[in-house]
């Protein structure tokens, strides 16, 4: 299990600080789930300083594919590892509505990730047309197949991927535990088609207004393994409840 937050772009390097340092203070000695906060970049060093010594986990937003090189504006996984980040978001629905993300390049980063030790965390999801129109099954597995394109895993742990229906993302707007377990069962099927028997070691994250009044009832599907928490993540105690409802799950299981 796996909880992550994604800070998106809020905070600032001050106010980053503080909420890991309140995250920290309520679930920085769980052990039994695994948490990350993904910050602002300007802030991953920061709060890096201010979670040392604690179990909560660095991740980023985002990066690019190459080393280094003339890419103003952007940041690479080496610089993210340096910085001590263990996971990095690729392929979050608002990147691919704002900024023109593709699948392709989703797969150029994943393998990238991959290769400097960083997990991705690999966001797929359907719009709300898409699913009026009943398509979400054929969308994303076509953002998995593409997004893990020629990609070889030597552990399941190395990757992570998640479901985020675009509909439900910061509109308060939640898939229901049947919607979101059926759309994981199919990225399951997919992942093992893929991977084999390692597929049941990637964590298959629901994304999409997860609240402390929700999340027991999502973590609680069979293929949910965690969420990929927007909003509630700016609050601590909020994170933190989501934090629990996950170790309350994995101990049921
Ligand atoms: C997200 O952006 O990854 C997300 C899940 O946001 P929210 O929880 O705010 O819907």
């Amino acid at each position: 299990m796996l909880i992550a937050g994604n800070w998106k772009m809020n905070t600032d390097i001050a106010s980053a600080v503080s909420l890991a340092e309140g995250v920290a203070r309520e679930v920085g000695t769980v052990d039994t789930v695994d948490v990350a906060v993904c910050p602002p970049f300007i802030s991953i060093d920061a709060v890096s300083v201010a979670l040392r010594g604690t179990n909560v986990r660095l991740g980023a937003q985002n990066m690019h594919e190459a080393a280094d090189g003339a890419y103003t504006g952007e940041i690479s996984a080496g610089m993210l590892t340096s910085a001590g980040c263990r996971y990095v978001i690729l392929g979050h629905s608002e990147r691919r509505q704002y900024f023109g993300e593709t699948d392709e390049g989703v797969n150029a980063k994943t393998r990238v990730a991959l290769e400097n030790n960083l997990v991705p965390i690999v966001c797929v999801g359907e719009t709300l047309e898409e699913r009026r129109a009943g398509r979400e099954r054929e969308v994303v597995e076509t953002q998995v197949r593409n997004a893990l394109k020629d990609i070889d895993l030597s552990s399941g742990s190395d990757l992570v991927v998640a479901y985020e229906p675009v509909w439900a993302i910061g509109t308060g707007e939640t898939a229901t535990p049947d919607q979101a377990q059926e759309v994981h069962a199919i990225i399951r099927r997919l992942l093992e088609e893929l991977y084999g028997g390692t597929a049941k070691d990637i964590a298959i994250l629901y994304g999409g207004s997860m609240k402390p009044a929700n999340a027991a009832e999502l973590l609680g599907q069979a293929d949910v393994d965690g969420g990929l928490i927007g909003g509630a993540s700016l609050n601590a105690d909020d994170f933190a409840a989501i934090v629990r409802a996950a170790v309350d799950a994995a101990a049921a299981t």
